[in-house]
């Protein structure tokens, strides 16, 4: 298994960024007999330990597949805590990155939670440091803390929102109406975006998602003049230029749901190439083509997959039930602190279906996440 390291941007409680450093492990790849025995013992052992396998979109294809033929699920992060939690399973086993797991703990506590991987996590939760974070708010309690799902546990805890890509523009919106002052963490893009289109005075921290913030909005306007009837489908993670150039802007299921319904033969995808596998199985005979990062010459992380969501293994599921490894704990009384924030944008999204379902800019409604 081969280690890579990754440049991410790390905020403090003042204020300022430094450029940290993380790592990821690379699995190695199998042969195909090797992956077809791997992903038969870990059906058996989802069964055996009546477990259900709880999938993102962006991890490897045959832990999606695996997730859907068990009865599991493939969704986005919010998607998947509520599948987790609405199961009748005692165990659920989450393919995603750390905060995915913690917020099914969150919202599962009585439930035993797995992860293939415990060191999979994201530069956004990395880039925001709970102590620091903390502090921060601190510094500037006139404002309502709003934070995007992609954050510790412990970052929610401090938090009076979470939110999510689809209801982050109605939730941003309504606090605006009520004369509120936000402080946002942590992603800065999605932040700009929100506060360019509501006008509310947002306070952002300097975070970033690795792969997102590697597309490139001059190639991708020259894709664009080679694909003039193709629609630009893009992730509100991505840099200001790109999502200037988007016909869709969404989250991961809206992105999907915008290929399923659309009546183009061609689109631009910019967001982690792992959603083309679902993309492709309930939209097949449509041509989905890749938005342009800075190219596979350039770094690892211009490929437009996430290193963390790579690490999760079908041989990861099989050691976290045969030995129990890779559990989730989130300690009280940060889990129900947690739970306050998250239940906030559950009511919210709840008693405001129609602000919700207003799409403003291209930005597709829905509840969804990264
Ligand atoms: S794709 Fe980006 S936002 Fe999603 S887990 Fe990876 S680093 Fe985090």
């Amino acid at each position: 298994m081969g280690q890579v390291l990754f440049d991410y941007t790390r905020q403090d409680a003042t204020g300022a960024s430094r450029t940290a450093q993380a790592w990821a492990r690379v699995p190695l790849a199998t042969a195909p007999a090797e992956r077809r025995a791997a992903r038969a013992r870990a059906s058996a052992l989802l069964k055996q330990h009546n477990a259900v396998l709880v999938a993102h979109y962006y991890v490897d294809g045959e832990l999606q597949d695996l997730a859907l033929e068990t009865g599991g699920c493939v969704a986005d992060s919010l998607e998947m805590a509520r599948f987790g939690r609405d199961h009748a399973a005692r165990t659920l086993v989450v393919a995603g990155v750390r905060f995915m797991g913690e917020t099914s703990k969150i919202l599962s506590p009585d439930k035993r939670v797995l992860m293939p991987d415990l060191e999979a996590t994201c530069s956004l939760d990395l880039g925001c440091p709970p102590d620091e974070f903390a502090r921060f708010c601190d510094a500037h309690r006139d404002r309502k803390v709003v934070v995007y799902a992609n954050t510790s546990a412990a970052v929610k805890a401090r938090a009076d929102w979470m939110v999510t890509s689809s209801c982050a523009l109605a939730i941003v919106q309504h606090l605006k109406d009520q004369g509120q002052k936000i402080l946002w963490a942590p992603d800065r893009h999605l932040g700009r975006y929100i506060r360019d289109e509501t006008g509310a005075d947002m306070l952002l921290w300097n975070g970033e998602c690795i792969v997102h913030d590697e597309f490139k909005a001059l190639e991708l306007e020259l894709l664009k003049r080679e694909h003039p009837g193709a629609p630009v489908l893009v992730h509100p993670e991505s840099p200001a230029g790109v999502v200037a150039l988007a016909d869709v802007v969404g989250s991961t299921s809206q992105l999907i749901k915008a290929v399923v319904d659309g009546t183009a033969s061609t689109y631009i995808v910019a967001t982690d190439n792992g959603i083309l596998h679902r993309m492709r199985q309930l939209a097949p005979g449509k041509t989905l083509l890749e938005a342009p990062t800075a190219g596979r010459s350039a770094t690892c992380k211009s490929c437009a997959h996430c290193p963390w969501m790579a690490m999760n293994a079908m041989q990861g599921v099989i050691d976290c039930l045969e030995h129990g490894r890779g559990e989730i704990r989130v300690p009280e009384p940060t889990r129900s602190q947690a739970l306050g924030c998250i239940d906030r944008m559950l009511a919210f999204v709840a008693a405001n279906p129609a602000s919700i379902a207003q799409p403003r800019r291209g930005f597709v409604p829905g509840l969804g996440s990264a």
